[in-house]
């Protein structure tokens, strides 16, 4: 057998993107002997925003053996146990979607089908009394999950809100210890091959040209390679997900330190706020089609809560994916594989996602057409799934306020969701997916939360006797309230912690 490896690597962009993939490849390629180099423009910069994570990132930082209190004091993060969604399902309506489920599963029923019933029976008080995150978020406190398995404390996972730009400044410095070659410039041309059109060459404003067996498209929006160069072509999903543009603003630190990001429903999208150590993110998603930007940006500073520490930043996307995130020898990964509206934090986890397959179906230099075909057809999963659960935010509700809503409320829904709700509604079973990044017990807290209330629930809890089914509802509020009480507030926990040092 012929020695096919590929030997060099380069990665076009370096944003967090780039630099997540940078740090990737040199730790888990060390000892093949890929040559990997990162071209980035300090000229044309990065998107700057990104800030909210999902708890899969920590299993990222692991791989890397980076240590938290470094991450922490490096990105200026703080710890998040959950979205909070304001004014989703009505005006007024708040619920947070936690890192953690409702209760304990008893006989395979989750605990939410309980608390069905003892709605019925007219004893449930909120589903959230029952998750141990949703009420430390409430009252801003943290603490690691414990580890003895059964005691509420365990049964939570946490992510960060950290600044995404520090954190590709860190994990720059990683790559670069480990080998990865930086190379500043704007790339101005890309060469093909005459033979498979693959992409042969990069050349620079400067006149540098830089050959690999296999390019890392990380350019952002733009898609400098896998659609300027090889026009792999874009999904475009606005029809179900409208909204195309975003402000951002970065505001001081006032108040309480939440260990949570909220999102905020607004007439024509919605607002983010997302709590650092040195500052707060804030941002509006809206639809152009239903608000102007001048109108968007008001709406944003009208709304913020301390004094803004710069301008109001205004951004355009797309929606949408590439038809081929893998194209001959170029892999699309971050804001040039798609984009999603970061309603649920998880542009950073697609790129997360975009690596792990990468590493799974790393090419030798024949480039497989089924491994590419296998790394599109996971990575299209990974985008849709994210699709379907953003989406029902926007059609779980009875708000039509708005024409931003009464649009949602006339909308034909991709099958998948389609069937995922109708079979909701009937006795509150959550199709599972294969690929789904978002677990039942995420669909549960969005649908109960915007009051999306299943027909009935799983008739089995009919067995438990109503005496017994509320003693044990109380006792578990008891025991996630007791454990909550002795949580640490989360920003002395920060404070105390090795990451303060
Ligand atoms: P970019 O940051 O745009 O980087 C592109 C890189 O390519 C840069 O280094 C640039 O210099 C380089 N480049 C481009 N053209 C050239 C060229 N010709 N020559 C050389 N170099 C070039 N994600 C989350 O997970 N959580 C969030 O809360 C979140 N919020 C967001 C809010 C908004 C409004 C938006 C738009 C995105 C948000 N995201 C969020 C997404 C997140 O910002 C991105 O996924 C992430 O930053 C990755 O971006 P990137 O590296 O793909 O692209």
């Amino acid at each position: 057998m012929t020695d096919r490896r590929v030997t060099s690597a380069c990665i076009v962009g370096g944003g967090t993107a780039g630099w997540m993939t940078a740090a990737a490849l040199a730790n888990r390629l060390a000892g093949l002997g890929v040559r990997v180099r990162l071209i980035e423009s300090e000229e044309i910069g990065t998107v700057g925003v990104g800030e909210a994570t999902l708890p899969h990132i920590r299993a990222f930082n692991a791989t890397l053996g980076i240590a938290e209190p470094e991450l922490m004091r490096a990105t200026e993060a703080t710890y998040k146990l959950g979205i909070e969604f304001c004014d989703w399902g009505r005006i007024g309506d708040r619920y947070i979607h936690p890192f953690g489920n409702y209760g304990p599963e008893e006989d395979g029923i989750p605990f939410y089908h309980q608390w069905l019933r003892l709605r019925a029976m007219g004893d449930a008080g909120r589903l959230d009394d029952y998750s141990y995150p949703v009420i430390a978020a409430e009252q801003n406190r943290f603490r690691h999950p414990a580890s003895e398995p059964g005691r509420v404390e365990s049964s939570f996972g946490y992510a960060y809100q950290f600044d995404a730009s520090l954190y590709a400044a860190f994990l720059r410095r990683y790559a670069e210890t480990r080998g990865v070659e930086r190379i500043e410039g704007k790339v101005v041309d890309v060469a093909l091959d005459g033979e498979g059109g693959f992409v042969r060459d990069v050349t620079l404003a400067d006149g540098r040209t830089i050959g690999a067996e296999l390019f890392i498209d990380c350019s952002g929006f733009r898609g400098l390679l896998i659609e300027g160069a090889l026009q792999s072509g874009y999904d475009d999903w606005s029809r179900w997900l409208p909204c195309d543009r975003a402000v951002a603003v970065p505001t001081e630190s006032r108040g309480p330190l939440g260990p949570y990001t909220r999102a905020t429903a607004r007439t024509a999208g919605w607002q983010w706020r997302i709590p650092l150590q040195h500052r707060v993110g804030n941002g509006h998603v809206y639809c152009s089609d239903f608000i102007s930007d001048d109108e968007a940006e008001r709406q944003l500073v009208d709304h913020l809560d301390a004094p803004m520490q710069a301008n109001p930043r205004r951004l355009r996307f797309t929606t949408g994916r590439r038809r081929d995130f893998w194209k001959r020898n170029v892999v699309a990964i971050g804001l040039a594989s798609g984009f999603l509206e970061p309603l649920e934090s998880t542009s950073i986890h697609l790129i997360q996602d975009g690596i792990t397959e990468l590493l799974a179906l790393f090419p030798d230099r024949d480039f497989a057409a089924e491994d590419i075909d296998e790394y599109n057809r996971r990575m299209a999963l990974h985008f849709e799934r994210v699709r379907d659960f953003l989406l029902l935010h926007y059609v779980a509700t009875e708000r039509d306020d708005s024409p931003m809503w009464r649009h949602f409320r006339a909308l034909t829904l991709p099958d998948s969701l389609a069937h995922k709700i109708d079979t909701w509604r009937t006795r509150g079973y959550v199709v599972p997916y294969q690929f789904g990044l978002f677990l039942p017990p995420s669909w549960v807290a969005v649908m109960l939360g915007q009051r999306l209330m299943p027909g009935a629930y799983d008739p089995r809890v009919e067995m438990i006797a109503p005496d017994a089914l509320a003693a044990q509802a109380a006792a578990l509020r008891a025991e996630v309230a007791g454990a909550v009480q002795a949580t640490p507030d989360h920003a002395d926990y920060i404070r105390r912690s090795p990451a303060a040092a």
